[in-house]
C-alpha cells in the first residue's frame, strides 16, 4: 500500500468541541494534545507506515475562539515534514457551533424556521446563504496560507436527510431557509414546498436544486485550494451505502473532477475483527484517483480503542481490495473516557493478502409509492422532525437513551440506497 492515512483530530479545538458535542465527557486531554508531536508521529510512521494525516484546522467555532487551534497546528506542521507525512488541513463544511453564531443569519431552517441540528451544540448552515458561504470560503483561504499539503472539507451535508421516502412523496429534507426559497423560485418558477415534497417532479427538481448548490460550493472551494497549490478532498461519507443525492446532497459523478482523492467514511468494521468494503470495489477498480477508506464499527463516540486484530483486519482488506486504509485516530471512548489513538499500545502491522472477501454489492432499492395513511402520518410528524432530533441531542436523558438503545448506530449502519424518482 503506497499511502496510509490517519484521521486525526487533535489539539485544543478537538477537546473544546468534545465538550460542546457531548454531555460532560471525561476526556484524556493529553492524548489529543500529543497527536501532532514528534513522539507520536515517529511511532505512527514506524508501526503503521503513515503517509497522510487529516489534522484539525477549523471546527466551526468563531474566528476568535479558533485562533489557538489554528496556531496549535500551524506550529506543528514542521513535525509532519520531518517524517515526510502529508498533511490535510481539516475544515468543517456547512455547519457551525450554534452558540458562537447566535446573532448571525447563517443556519439552515425547517418549514417553521427552526434550526437543523448537526450534533449537540452545532447546526447546519446553508450553502445558499451568502454569509454562511463566505465563512467557509474565508476558512479555506486562511488554511491555504498555512503549510498544509492539502485542504479537506468535512461533513458536506446540505440540510437534513429525509426521514421518509417514497417515489411520489418525501418528508422534509434539505433546507427551507429564505435564501433557498428565493433561489428555488427564481430557478424553477414555482415556490419551494417547505415541508414534505409531493409528486415526482417536485422531488426531482428539489434533488437537482440541492445537488447543484453543493456542486457549486465544492468547485468553489476546490478552485481556492488548487490555486494555492494544495490537494483537495471532502468527506464523501459512503455514497455506495447511502444514496448521496438524498441523504447528503451531492452527486459523485458531478463533483469528482473537483477532488484529488476519494475519502469514504463508513461503518464497515464488523465485530469481531472483520471488515467488509467489497461494495466499494467498483469505485476502487474504476478510478485512477486514490481511494482512502476510514471504517468505523459503531461510529464516533461509540467505539472503544480498536484492537491489534481490528487494525490488522483493515490493513489486510486494504491490501486485497487495493485501497488506502485511513485509520480513525481519535474520539475513541474506552471505559467512558474519550481518547485519541494510543499508538504505544499498537504493534507493527504486516500486510497479508490472503483475507477471504465476499462480494457484497449494494444495489439500490426501488422506492414504493406512498399510501394515504403514510402521507397523513408524515404530514403530522414533519413539523417536529428538526425539533425531535435537536431534543434527542440536547437533552441529557434523551441523549443517553438514544446511545443506550443504539438507535443511532443502527441507523448509521442500515443501508439506504434507493433508485431516484424519475
Ligand atoms: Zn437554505
Amino acid at each position: 500500500m503506497s499511502r496510509i492515512g490517519l484521521y486525526a483530530w487533535g489539539g485544543p479545538g478537538t477537546i473544546r468541541l468534545l465538550k460542546v458535542k457531548y454531555h460532560n465527557p471525561c476526556i484524556d486531554e493529553q492524548s489529543f494534545m500529543g497527536l501532532y508531536e514528534t513522539d507520536f508521529l515517529s511511532e505512527a510512521k514506524q508501526k503503521l507506515g503513515v503517509t497522510d494525516m487529516w489534522v484539525t484546522y477549523s471546527w466551526g467555532f468563531s474566528d476568535d475562539t479558533e485562533q489557538e487551534d489554528r496556531l496549535f497546528i500551524s506550529e506543528r506542521l514542521a513535525n509532519f515534514q520531518q517524517y515526510g507525512i502529508t498533511t490535510h488541513g481539516y475544515v468543517q463544511g456547512p455547519n457551525l457551533v450554534t452558540s458562537e453564531f447566535k446573532m448571525t443569519d447563517v443556519f439552515c431552517r425547517d418549514s417553521r424556521g427552526r434550526l437543523l441540528p448537526y450534533s449537540k451544540g452545532r447546526a447546519l448552515t446553508c450553502p445558499n446563504n451568502p454569509t454562511a458561504r463566505a465563512i467557509m470560503v474565508s476558512r479555506v483561504e486562511a488554511a491555504c496560507q498555512e503549510a498544509f499539503d492539502g485542504i479537506f472539507i468535512d461533513n458536506m451535508l446540505f440540510g437534513l436527510p429525509p426521514f421518509f421516502l417514497r417515489s411520489d412523496y418525501t418528508s422534509f429534507f434539505g433546507c427551507s431557509c429564505q435564501h433557498c426559497q428565493h433561489r428555488f423560485l427564481s430557478e424553477y418558477g414555482y415556490a419551494l414546498p417547505l415541508a414534505e415534497k409531493k409528486g415526482s417532479k417536485v422531488i426531482t427538481d428539489y434533488i437537482d436544486f440541492r445537488c447543484r448548490t453543493v456542486t457549486e460550493l465544492v468547485y468553489d472551494l476546490s478552485r481556492i485550494a488548487h490555486s494555492a497549490g494544495k490537494q483537495f478532498g471532502i468527506n464523501l461519507y459512503d455514497p455506495f451505502w447511502h444514496g448521496s443525492e438524498l441523504h447528503f446532497g451531492y452527486r459523485l459523478p458531478v463533483i469528482q473532477d473537483a477532488l484529488d482523492y476519494f475519502l469514504i467514511e463508513n461503518h464497515a468494521l464488523e465485530k469481531p475483527s472483520g471488515i467488509d468494503n467489497t461494495h466499494l470495489v467498483p469505485l476502487i477498480s474504476s478510478t485512477s484517483k486514490p481511494v482512502f477508506i476510514v471504517s468505523y464499527r459503531n461510529g464516533i463516540g461509540y467505539d472503544g480503542a480498536y484492537s491489534q486484530h481490528d487494525i490488522q483486519a483493515i490493513w489486510n482488506e486494504a491490501a486485497v481490495l487495493n485501497y488506502f486504509p485511513c485509520l480513525k485516530a481519535t474520539e475513541f471512548v474506552t471505559h467512558r473516557t474519550w481518547h485519541a489513538l494510543q499508538i504505544e499500545q499498537i504493534e507493527s502491522l504486516t500486510t497479508e493478502t490472503n483475507t477471504p472477501t465476499r462480494q457484497m454489492l449494494h444495489l439500490p432499492k426501488r422506492l414504493k409509492t406512498s399510501s394515504k395513511i403514510e402521507r397523513r402520518l408524515v404530514q403530522y410528524i414533519n413539523p417536529y422532525y428538526a425539533r425531535l432530533v435537536t431534543l434527542a441531542l440536547e437533552n441529557k436523558h434523551l441523549a443517553r437513551l438514544v446511545a443506550q438503545s443504539r438507535v443511532s448506530i443502527r441507523l448509521a449502519r442500515t443501508r439506504r440506497l434507493y433508485e431516484l424518482p424519475q
